[in-house]
């Protein structure tokens, strides 16, 4: 049985990657300093015998006892990534510093969260993981996309340096329940409007396309590429492409087709058009996701409503 790390761990993501690796039997340790995280992700585990929880800044170095260390601790939301921007290039460049500097002292394995941004405003499309990007380095999304360039540069000179086993999975944008109802992501905001009787929030004219990943399928590739060969970068996404304003369209449907859809200015910087090319983690990993938006959809407005209606019944 081996030791794993999450970073992250009470997270959106993290904490469907823990659930799978405790149902596996595993022994799991999360790592999280809460800034986006939440302790109910995580709750039922608190007290089982193979889980441990640390609170922990990844910015600072820790020593602990490992076989793999899946670093997924960075704010993903744009909202959340740009509230203190040089606090997100110092969690993605220190903190995979240091997470690779555990790796290297117990000889552990690490996985990379890193991202879609790193193809910035793609001018190749679908993006295949031999484009290199378009990413602004001085925008208000670098804190971020440069982050994760960085902190994918670092894996591979400590791979390169010093025969580190490293995995990067290239993240696609993912979507279920767990994110939170103020994330500010377009999935949540648009479930959480049409749950509340509000009107759906377009920014720019709505055409800009986006390809969504439910998160159990996300999971299943996460684990395939850290128990595979490959150090990657692997993209990890759905290729079903949608525009925005298709997606507001499908969201209404399914909760109150009167609601009305509203016009915000599209955020500085915002990619135009991203769709993953998986032919490598269809090859190398014999992964490709199976859950379709409409399926996924589903599952994660009954989620939203049950935390809504919960939210209500307590007067929050
Ligand atoms: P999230 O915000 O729900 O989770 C991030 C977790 O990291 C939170 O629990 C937060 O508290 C923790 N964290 C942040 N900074 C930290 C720090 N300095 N020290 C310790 N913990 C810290 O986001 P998510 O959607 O679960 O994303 C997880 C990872 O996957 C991130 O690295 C993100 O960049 C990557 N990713 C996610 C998506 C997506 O669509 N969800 C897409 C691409 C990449
Ligand atoms: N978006 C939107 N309305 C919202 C939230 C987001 O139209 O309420 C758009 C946003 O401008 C972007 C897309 O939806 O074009 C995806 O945004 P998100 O923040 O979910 O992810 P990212 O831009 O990081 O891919």
């Amino acid at each position: 049985m081996n030791i794993h790390l999450v970073t992250g761990g009470a997270g959106f993501l993290g904490s469907h990657l823990i659930d799978w690796l405790m149902e596996a039997g595993e022994e799991v340790i999360c790592l999280d300093n809460y800034f986006t995280g939440r302790k109910c992700n995580i709750e039922r585990w608190i007290s089982h015998p193979r889980f441990e929880l640390i609170r922990h800044d990844v910015t600072e170095p820790i020593k602990l006892e490992v076989d793999r260390i899946w670093h997924l601790a960075c704010p993903a939301s744009p909202i959340h990534y740009q509230t203190n921007p040089v606090k997100t290039a110092k969690t993605s460049f220190l903190g995979t510093y240091n997470m690779l500097g555990l790796a290297r002292r117990v000889g552990a394995r690490l996985l990379l969260a890193s991202t879609s941004e790193v193809y910035g405003d793609p001018e190749i499309h679908p993006q295949p993981e031999s484009y290199r990007g378009c990413v602004n380095p001085i925008g208000v999304r670098s804190c971020y996309d440069e982050g994760k360039r960085i902190a994918e540069t670092l894996c591979f000179d400590y791979k390169r340096m010093n025969g580190l086993d490293i995995r990067i999975a290239r993240i696609f944008n993912t979507y279920g329940p767990r994110m939170l109802i103020d994330d500010g992501r377009v999935v949540s905001n648009f479930i959480v409007q049409a749950l509340r009787g509000e009107p759906l929030t377009l920014y720019g004219d709505g055409g800009q396309t986006r390809s969504f990943c439910y998160v159990s399928d996300l999971v299943e590739g996460l684990i395939k590429l850290m128990n595979g060969e490959q150090s990657g970068p692997v993209n990890l996404g759905n290729p079903d492409e949608f525009t925005i304003r298709r997606l507001a369209e499908l969201v209404r449907s399914r909760i109150d087709p009167s609601l009305e859809l509203i016009y915000k200015p599209l955020p500085e910087d915002d990619p135009r058009q991203r769709c993953p090319r998986i032919d490598t983690a269809q090859q190398a990993l014999g992964w490709q996701p199976t859950v379709s938006l409409e399926q996924g959809l589903g599952a994660t407005i009954d989620s939203f409503r049950s935390v809504l209606n919960l939210e209500m019944r307590s007067g929050a």
